[in-house]
């Protein structure tokens, strides 16, 4: 019985779109075009300005080592040369899977393929709307807290996640009074696990920021603007800024009744395909069972982002048989008081090891075992190390194997 082959149109005909202006959607037009794909791309962005480079939001451009638009990754003059059709401030509302089309605040985008790429968005303190009160995730929030910095204030943060502990490092770089308030016994918690988490909050102390652990916000006071913050401990800290930084969640609300599964973001398949044929995601949105750990996964990291974008950009040139699976080691790092923090891998872990420095010199790398699997690993200002570890965290190498071959390593 000969069978109808359902295909795609030719290249030069094919029409990608991707939803969303972020750093995993730039990353695959790019990684598109690189693989010589002729058809349309069009990156469907909500914000007014092109793809910009997070990482910069809360440290150098809050200390002024940078401005914003230097975080801006390309010109329009690129997006024109690589034939990349950028719709800014294009909000998305809806997907029609039926029509292959997403309908935007300004019309209709249609495609034969898609990417969802539209991240996450911060969660929100529920209280009152005051002035002074902040959340950081687009280069607008970055320049606000930028400039509310400018003026001297006495800083609050929620939550000593990522954002809450780099922010609170660049505002007392700027000599300014800072106090943390976390909601977990330990900063970088969910990040890092406990153990390690509390081996982080030491950079706070040394550097004279507050930390409050174990406490949460009860309520925001102030007369149109922040004045003080009363915690769930009965306390209250008078402050002028308070930045929150209490986690994302998926960005998916556009995806609602598409017929899409949505579970923690969008599910997906380990080739980063959803059940709907030519539909894809990347980046903080895209939900995975990941096989190098056995886990299904949702990354929030700048890697992560960057590999999802260009691994979904291969497997939608690649025969449908053909598509890879995607393997991410989870990798991230974190500048916090000039130390950096690097971490790859997972903290699901049975036992947490230094295998070098120590946590009191400010210098260490520390393992994280399963069974006998080497699954993680945590390094301070030990760079070069933790690229070893997470080499051999990709290669699946066994504890043993992996303190062997890292002794081998470091004693050359
Ligand atoms: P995050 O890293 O998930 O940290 C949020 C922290 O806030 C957690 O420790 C959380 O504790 C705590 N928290 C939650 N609710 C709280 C409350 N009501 N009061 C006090 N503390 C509370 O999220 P984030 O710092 O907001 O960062 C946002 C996103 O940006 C993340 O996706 C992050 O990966 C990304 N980012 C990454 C970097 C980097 O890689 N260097 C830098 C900046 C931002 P529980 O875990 O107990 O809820």
């Amino acid at each position: 019985m000969i069978q109808a082959s359902v295909s795609h149109p030719p290249h030069h005909r094919r029409r990608v779109a991707i939803a969303g202006g972020g750093l995993a959607g730039l990353r695959a037009a790019e990684e598109l075009r690189r693989q010589g794909f002729d058809g349309s791309i069009r990156i469907v962005a909500a914000e007014a300005v092109a793809p910009y480079d997070r990482p910069q939001l809360s440290k150098s451009l809050l200390v002024g080592t940078t401005s914003a638009d230097n975080a801006i990754y390309r010109d329009a003059e690129y997006y024109k040369k690589l034939n990349i059709d950028l719709l800014l401030e294009h909000r998305i509302d809806s997907l029609d899977l039926r029509e292959h089309c997403l309908k935007t605040t300004r019309g209709y985008v249609d495609f034969d393929d898609l990417i969802i790429c539209t991240g996450a968005a911060p969660r929100r303190l529920s209280v009152a709307k005051l002035a002074g009160v902040h959340e950081l995730r687009t280069i607008e929030d970055g320049i606000a807290i930028r400039d509310a910095l400018a003026n001297g204030p006495r800083v609050v943060v929620v939550g000593a996640g990522f954002i809450g502990s780099e922010v609170a490092a660049s505002a007392r770089q700027l000599r300014l009074e800072v106090t943390i308030v976390e909601a977990s016994p330990a900063p970088l918690a969910r990040a890092l696990g406990d153990d390690m988490g509390l081996a982080c909050a030491g950079l706070h102390a040394d550097h004279g920021t507050r930390l409050l652990r174990g406490v949460s916000i009860a309520a925001v006071e102030g007369n149109g603007r922040v004045e003080r913050v009363s915690l769930t401990n009965g306390t209250t800290i008078e402050c002028d800024l308070l930045v929150v930084g209490i986690g994302v969640a998926p960005t998916v609300d556009w995806l609602t009744g598409s017929g899409l599964l949505l579970d923690n973001g969008v599910v997906c398949d380990a080739t980063l395909s959803t059940p709907a044929r030519g539909v894809y995601a990347a980046g903080d949105v895209a939900s995975w069972p990941n096989e190098l750990f056995g886990l299904r996964m949702r990354g929030e990291q700048w890697t992560n982002a960057v590999e999802q974008g260009r691994h979904v950009a291969r497997n939608i040139l690649a025969n449908a048989d053909a598509q890879l699976p995607f393997h991410g080691s989870n990798y991230f790092w974190s500048d916090q008081y000039g130390v950096r923090i690097q971490f790859a891998g997972i903290t699901e872990a049975d036992e947490i090891r230094i295998v070098e420095g120590s946590v009191a010199e400010r210098r260490f790398l520390a393992w994280y075992r399963r069974g006998d699997r080497l699954v993680g690993a945590l390094a301070m200002n030990e760079a070069r190390s933790l690229m070893l570890s997470k080499t051999l965290i990709e290669r699946r190498t066994s504890w043993g194997e992996g303190m062997a071959a890292f002794e081998k390593a470091t004693a050359s």
